[in-house]
């Protein structure tokens, strides 16, 4: 089975048939779990086996074979899913860390990641925010006493690229755990732990689901760290995946990489249109090579992804009757799905974010961000012309 390659292992690890030979993955729906005698209860709360369940806000049938089908893909020994991406960044966060402790973690960061990072401050821990494109800043902020480093991969939504490898080089020097949301990368491109990352943190909310139904979340990592570290913070706290919304991860799964694969066809065909014309400031998209970090995006994930942003040239207003002329392409906030999604960051995603920030992080009046569906290219391209020219 580990040799099998990705599309296979999309479609079949972490499968447990039950004795009625279901081809599609079972839905088991239940919370709980019967045992046949009291000496076999007493036996599973001291340890259950690798088919025994005790509890589904500890672990269920349906989730589990989303955690081994994830862990697979990802490259990691074990999986923990959760009801979200931000269950997950917060778990595998939350669970390493004490007062005392010191994390660094990239500035250009989501929202909800940053609000986790003050949680964390709250209760004494010592947050140290950094340029994450910038290695001699991690350098000089990671010390004896880090206890994690945090990073989004690529970032939201501006899209800069963080050298993973060269982040863990000098986190792992002083023994510090690095943490890596992967979102932006997808599955398909990831290359994490090869490059040296601890834990893996996904969203499934965007590429994995991949049609914008169920919430979720998930963290992959060493068997030690999921089951000693991180399980029995998220069992006590209770940020479980329901079994339904893992069968539809699974399900999701099954189409993931052919789906990214298409997602990043149009991602490049529409930057590469984007760019130079002249309703268009900048065009940021890491497949382009005038992209800043293009040949680390090509070594790190070998593809620019899903996801590409641009600068209206009239600011704000230009903008705003650009998303408004948009008749395919939807004005919404979600990533990954198979619809075409436009989404004007300053004004929503990042409305909160001071002002001083938002210029820190290249959140511009004009910047929207496009994450490509699966509709037809060319009609796609139609409509993001003509939609510019009535910008
Ligand atoms: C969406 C997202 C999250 C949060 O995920 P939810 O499933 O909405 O909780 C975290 N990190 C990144 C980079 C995201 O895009």
């Amino acid at each position: 089975m580990t040799d099998w390659k990705t599309r296979t292992k999309l479609i079949h690890s972490g499968i447990r048939r039950s004795q009625y030979g279901e081809m599609s993955e079972a839905i088991f729906l239940t919370q709980g779990f019967a045992y046949d005698t009291a000496e076999q209860a007493e036996a599973r709360f001291i340890q259950a086996g690798p088919d025994e369940f005790i509890y589904a806000r500890y672990g269920n049938p349906t989730v589990r074979m989303f955690e081994e089908r994830i862990a697979a893909i990802e490259g990691t020994e074990d999986a923990f899913a959760t009801a979200s991406g931000m269950a997950a960044v917060n778990g595998a966060l939350t669970s390493l860390v004490k007062a005392g402790d010191h994390v660094v973690a990239a500035r250009a960061l989501f929202g909800s990641c940053l609000y986790i990072l003050d949680l964390l401050a709250r209760f004494g821990v010592e947050v140290t925010l950094v340029d994450g494109t910038d290695l001699d800043q991690w350098r000089a902020a990671v010390r004896p006493g880090t206890k994690c480093v945090f990073l989004e991969s690529v970032s939201n939504p501006t899209l800069e690229v963080i050298d993973i490898r060269g982040v863990c080089e000098i986190a792992h020097v002083h023994g510090a755990i690095v943490v890596v949301d992967n979102v932006f990368a997808t599955p398909t491109y990831s290359r994490a732990v090869e490059l040296g990352a601890d834990v893996v943190v996904y969203s499934t909310t965007k590429h994995i689901d991949g049609g914008g139904r169920c919430l979720g979340g998930v963290v992959c990592a060493s068997r030690d760290y999921i089951r000693k570290v991180l399980e029995p913070y998220m069992k006590h706290t209770g940020a479980a995946m329901s079994p339904f919304n893992a069968w539809v991860m699974l399900k999701g799964m099954e189409t993931l990489d052919l789906r990214v694969r298409a997602q990043t066809e149009a991602a490049l065909a529409v930057a590469k249109a984007l760019e130079g014309h002249p309703k268009v400031a900048a065009v940021s998209y890491p497949g382009l090579t005038s992209h800043p970090h293009h040949a680390l995006a090509m070594e790190q994930m070998g593809a620019g992804g899903t996801v590409v942003t641009f600068d209206l040239a009239g600011g704000k207003d230009a903008a705003f009757r650009f998303l408004n002329a948009l008749e395919i392409v939807t004005i919404s906030n979600n990533l990954g799905d198979a619809k075409s999604i436009i989404t004007h960051p300053a004004t929503t995603t990042h409305q909160r974010l001071p002002a001083d920030q938002k210029v820190l992080l290249g959140i511009t009046p004009g910047l929207v961000r496009l994450s490509l569906g699966l509709e037809d290219q060319g009609d796609l391209l139609a409509d993001l012309l003509g939609a510019l020219d009535a910008a």
